[in-house]
């Protein structure tokens, strides 16, 4: 039976280090700040924020919120970011995706300064990871990372099975895995055979998006199990891409849903900003 990897736990843990640093940075005079752009009323996007702006409350990071309506021009939300760019008390800029249709997600997020971009989806800091020399690393597959160093999983040499390829997860976990010598592979949509891939894996990490598509049959005796998959099943119930209770027969760890993964992504967020704080310091001295 699988141990249960606990993301809450971790992250709760991860945020008092991050409140203790953000306390020392306050205290001189480099409080970290985020500011967090919401265009439109998405209900989705304004529970994210909402939640982003709790934890930065609990953690002593400044929280600049812009709400601002759908009918917002690209114009004006470059103007902002522009804005929030060149403002000393901003360290880290999170535009809340998605965007409405009439403005360019990727004229606005090339927009923002490199060197504020906590989400890490600007080119450069893509780049930075694929050439291994990361800045700031997308909080999501940056969690996943934490969470497997702290249950100690070394990756040296480990065949990880990475099963989804988007910009925000599964691109850039399979990098970061890459980076700590593991041999990867990543599947897709057109990925033939996705059982045999799987079933190869000493850790697989599921990013797909479709409840329960990856069966507990197909897990390989021993494997550490990361289920970034958020999938809500009937009215109230959330279930992720990896088929729990029977996967969980076969695995040695494997991450709840919810409770694993979900938990790291805003705390690697905060940890993001604190580490954007401390470079400006570091340059202000
Ligand atoms: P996307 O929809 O952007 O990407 C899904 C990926 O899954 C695509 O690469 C797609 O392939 C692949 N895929 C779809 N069907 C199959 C299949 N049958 N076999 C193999 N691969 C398949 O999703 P995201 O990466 O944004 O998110 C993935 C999941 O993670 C979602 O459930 C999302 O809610 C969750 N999530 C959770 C977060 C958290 O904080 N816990 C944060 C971000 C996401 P192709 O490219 O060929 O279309």
């Amino acid at each position: 039976m699988a141990t249960l990897i606990d993301g809450k736990a971790i992250a709760a843990k991860l945020r008092n280090e991050i409140a203790e640093d953000s306390a020392a940075l306050t205290a001189q005079g480099f409080q970290p700040g985020l500011a967090v752009v919401l265009v439109g009323e998405d209900p989705a996007s304004r529970v994210y924020v909402s939640m982003k702006e709790k934890a930065c409350a609990a953690t002593g990071i400044f929280s600049a919120e812009h709400k601002l309506p759908v009918e917002t021009t690209e114009a004006e939300l470059l103007a902002l970011i522009d804005q929030l760019n060149n403002d000393p008390r901003i360290h880290g800029i999170l535009v809340q995706l998605p965007l409405p249709g009439h403005i360019d997600t990727d004229k606005v997020l090339e927009a923002i300064s490199p060197l504020k971009d906590v989400d890490g989806f600007h080119p450069y800091n893509v780049g930075r990871l694929v050439v291994g020399k990361p800045l700031f690393q997308p909080c999501t597959p940056y969690g996943v990372m934490v969470m497997l160093k702290e249950i100690g999983v070394n990756l040296a040499g480990k065949e990880v099975v990475v099963v989804g390829r988007s910009n925000i997860v599964g691109k850039p976990v399979a990098f970061m895995c890459l980076q700590e010598h593991a041999t990867v592979t990543l599947c897709h949509s057109r990925t033939r055979d996705l059982a045999a891939h799987v079933g190869r894996a000493d850790v697989v990490i599921a990013a797909v998006g479709k409840a329960e598509m990856i069966r507990g049959e197909w897990i390989k005796p021993g494997a550490v199990v990361i289920d970034v998959g958020v999938n809500r099943v009937g009215e109230k119930k959330l279930v992720g891409d990896v088929e729990f209770a029977a996967a969980s027969e076969r695995a040695s760890a494997i991450t709840p849903v919810p409770g694993g993964v979900g938990p790291m992504t805003i705390t690697m967020l905060l940890a993001n900003t604190v580490a954007s704080a401390k470079r400006a310091k570091d340059k202000a001295q």
